[in-house]
């Protein structure tokens, strides 16, 4: 086997990436793969065909040429890798007739091929042109991502100097159908005053390391889990240590998700501790869906907990919703989004459903909604949106999304979060607290990423949390 040949080998899971857009499954990768892959070097230049059954497509590019060895080596392979990728999705094309929304992009974070093209010197016109003609992006996806890149461009810019910082509570009061995150249920409580002690440490620990690094704190996320699962004390201490600990962050937003844990009181406790936002998620509006995904409250709830922080004079809320719940169609998804009008939330972030590895849907096998159907859904999201005078400003996709669609943050003007845009397109380095919590730290010149993940078990998170914090040293020790 030649030395490419070998290579293209080794991209494997990407390549089955691409044949998911046009839903082959993973199955027709098994031996005797359904696709016949014929690779090779020619005149400096390299040729690439894949077939399947009678089917055909090829095609092929230029060797890059490098002085620097080390950088020849990965701009060939960057090369190889890209062309088998495209042909292979040509050849998709070809025998599915299906032209997928996002075209051959299979990575999670569109949004930078759309900056990328914009800081090379393109204007937005042209930029979307790019993605439409080289990448398959449709135009709608592609103007998409140009309105968001408008508005990111405005905000504040992150930088090397910056650093944000994450804190995650992982309770619930119960677990999603959809859920895939550490996040336990609250049961006794007994884990609380554990968990914050433990808490407390990292955060301390977090905070010397942030000055050690020289970083300037930018925006402090409380998530989870729902942070306000917490009871009434635990959560005063919490919101107490973050305005002690990490002082002078341009942002505080606290998810407050399920409307059956919140309270006034613990709604009055957030907005004194000087916080900016709060989540409060319905998913959606229809009760007898809530009860399937297993939400355990009422949109009743929404709209009292809704009502309730207006009450305390909380100036900035966010909802978040799903398109492609288990038995809605679009009659019940446009419900949610009428309701979501009433309901005047300063932000809206429209998620498509992913069924990913660890959620109850995926070991219960439920299928994922029609892609149709699901695209129509984030359409109307979009469109109300608009309606409410907000504007797309962060997107990401996930594995596993209904019809390949993505989820899209709107906010109204000037109401954008800046940590949702640092953590979706990886600008900033972040210092992650609690169970789960994955630290990252950038390297702009380099052009990558290290992580430095937290355990997820709440007990080994607590046992362990010398161990964590010294993770987090050495992924900011000098390099
Ligand atoms: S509220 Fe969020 S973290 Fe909690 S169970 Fe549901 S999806 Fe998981």
């Amino acid at each position: 086997m030649t030395e490419l040949n070998s290579y293209l080998q080794t991209i494997r899971p990407e390549l089955m990436s691409t044949a998911r857009l046009f839903d082959i499954p993973d199955r027709d990768w098994e031996e005797p793969c359904r696709f016949s892959l014929c690779a090779r070097e020619e005149n400096g230049r390299y040729r690439i065909s894949w077939t399947d059954g009678g089917v055909m497509a090829e095609g092929e590019t230029e060797i890059p040429r490098e002085s620097d060895p080390r950088l020849q080596e990965l701009h060939r392979k960057r090369a190889a890798r890209r062309l088998c990728k495209q042909i292979l999705y040509d050849l998709c094309r070809k025998i599915t007739g299906l032209h997928p929304a996002w075209g051959s992009l299979t990575g999670v974070r569109p949004t930078h091929l759309m900056l990328e093209a914009l800081a090379g010197g393109m204007t937005p016109e042209a930029a979307v042109e790019h993605l439409v003609r080289d990448f398959d992006v449709t135009r709608e996806k592609a103007e998409l991502l140009s309105e968001i890149a408008a508005v990111q461009r405005k905000m504040p810019a992150p930088g090397d100097m910056w650093a944000d910082v994450y804190i995650g509570i992982p309770f619930c009061t119960t677990r999603c159908a959809y859920c895939s995150f550490s996040s336990g249920e609250i049961g006794d409580g007994t884990l609380v005053e554990p968990y914050m002690e433990a808490l407390e440490k990292e955060m301390r620990a977090g905070a010397e390391l942030l000055r050690d690094a020289g970083k300037t704190l930018r925006a402090v996320y409380v998530g989870g889990g729902t942070p306000t699962a917490l009871p009434q004390s635990a959560l005063e201490r919490l919101l107490g240590l973050m305005k002690e600990i990490f002082p002078g962050a341009a942002e505080y937003t606290v998810e407050a998700g399920r409307p059956d844990t919140l309270t006034a009181g613990k709604l009055h406790a957030i907005r004194l501790s000087g916080v900016h936002r709060i989540s409060i998620n319905p998913q959606t509006m229809n009760d007898r869906t809530l009860e399937v995904i297993g939400r355990g409250h009422t949109a009743q709830q929404i709209r009292d907990a809704y009502a309730m922080a207006r009450e305390e004079g909380i100036s900035h809320i966010n909802m978040d919703v799903i398109a492609g719940l288990p038995g809605e169609g679009l009659p019940e998804f446009m419900h949610t989004m009428e309701e979501a009008q009433r309901l005047h939330p300063e932000s809206l972030t429209v998620h498509t459903l992913a069924i990913k590895r660890s959620s109850r849907m995926k070991l219960e096998n439920a299928p994922l909604p029609d892609g149709g159907m699901t695209s129509d859904m984030v359409r109307t999201g979009r469109e109300t949106a608009r309606k409410m005078n907000m504007r797309p400003y962060y997107l990401y996709k996930q594995k596993y999304m209904a019809g390949n669609q993505e989820n899209t943050g709107y906010a109204l003007p000037g109401h954008e979060c800046l940590y949702n845009v640092d953590i979706m397109e990886e600008t900033s380095h972040i210092l992650a607290f609690g169970a789960g919590g994955i630290s990252k730290r950038i390297f702009p010149e380099e052009g990558h990423i290290e992580r430095a993940p937290n355990v997820y078990n709440i007990e080994q998170y607590i046992c362990r949390t010398g161990e964590m914090i010294a993770r987090k040293k050495a992924l900011f020790a000098e390099k």
